[in-house]
């Protein structure tokens, strides 16, 4: 072999070498913090009466340094299964055909995992979740990382222990004991109050771990629920609605969203960030993140 094809192709090698671990950082990072049976009126409005509203003070930092809605929008059919589905698909339930809480895809759109699967093939995509369910949701050859866990505290180290792993670059988690605390004591109880301080203490966690982690200025959070709960428990009326919508990342406009915002937004949210293309058959549009959150040029990170 001569010395100037060995340059040449030691050149070809280098300009095709695949980025380390760890040189990625034009691939952005997101983590969804989906909250079970968080309704604005039980943390944020006048249901304590008398008694002083849950303390949550790592949500409300996301909040404050990031774009939130506290009037965000659910599936008019507003239980779980509709909601999480609709958050997966980026639909509504009258289009997924997720109708209750049993265990099926409906109509089998496509999810937020498929899409960036096809984007990022090479690289991992995570599901934590308490309920047993949310594992009916989506395509299982498209997550890398399928963990049910049993509890705020499980699912918190969970997701630490995931994001350790610079390969991962989405993680889906979902926190489920608020929600029992909600059907078993109601919305306004001790028990509820409760579960939501340690679940917020928990994403206190998690949200150190960002900050120490090397993808820390790449790095989005976007917290989400499906429904809240009456004072009394669960159930079907207005005021388990409406629900925190909470974006918190590099490029977020920070503030207040006024504009009308709903759960299902996440899908078309995320595929922005990722600079991946939405499904043509996801209904959710993704204004008015795209005022909100500014990902141009596609995949640039901001300091
Ligand atoms: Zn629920």
């Amino acid at each position: 072999m001569n010395t100037s094809f060995c340059v040449a192709l030691s050149a070809l090698i280098l300009s095709h070498a695949i980025p380390l671990a760890g040189q990625s950082a034009d691939v952005p990072r997101v983590v969804i913090l989906g909250i079970d049976g968080l309704g604005t009126h039980n943390v944020w409005r006048d249901m304590y009466k008398g008694v002083p509203p849950p303390e949550i003070p790592n949500i409300e930092s996301l909040a404050a340094t990031g774009a939130y809605s506290l009037h965000a929008g659910i599936d008019p059919l507003n239980f779980s299964g509709p909601n999480w589905m609709g958050m997966l698909t980026g639909s509504s339930s009258s289009e997924h055909g997720v109708e209750s809480n049993a265990c099926t895809r409906g109509a089998a759109l496509p999810t937020i995992f498929e899409v960036l699967h096809d984007a990022f093939d090479q690289r991992t995509l995570a599901v934590v979740h308490e309920w047993d369910r949310i594992a009916c949701y989506y395509e299982p050859t498209s997550v890398g990382l399928r963990i049910k866990t049993r509890d705020e505290h499980d699912t918190a180290q969970k997701v630490i222990d995931i994001l350790a792993d610079d390969q991962v670059i989405f993680v889906f988690a979902h926190f489920d004991r608020l929600d029992a605390a909600g059907h078993e004591y109601g919305g306004n109880s001790t028990e509820y109050k409760a579960r939501m301080e340690s679940i917020d203490g928990e994403i206190g966690r998690i949200l150190t771990a960002i900050r120490a982690s090397p993808q820390a200025e790449s790095t989005y959070v976007i917290l989400t629920s499906d429904h809240g709960h009456r004072p009394d428990g669960g159930g079907h009326s207005s005021s388990e609605e409406p629900t925190p919508f909470i974006v918190n990342g590099p490029g977020v406009v920070p503030g207040e969203i006024t504009a009308a915002v709903r759960n299902n937004q996440i899908a078309p949210l995320v595929a922005h960030i990722f600079g991946a293309v939405p499904s043509p058959e996801w209904s959710a549009p993704l204004t008015p993140f795209d005022a909100i959150v500014d990902r141009t040029p596609a995949g640039s990170t901001r300091r």
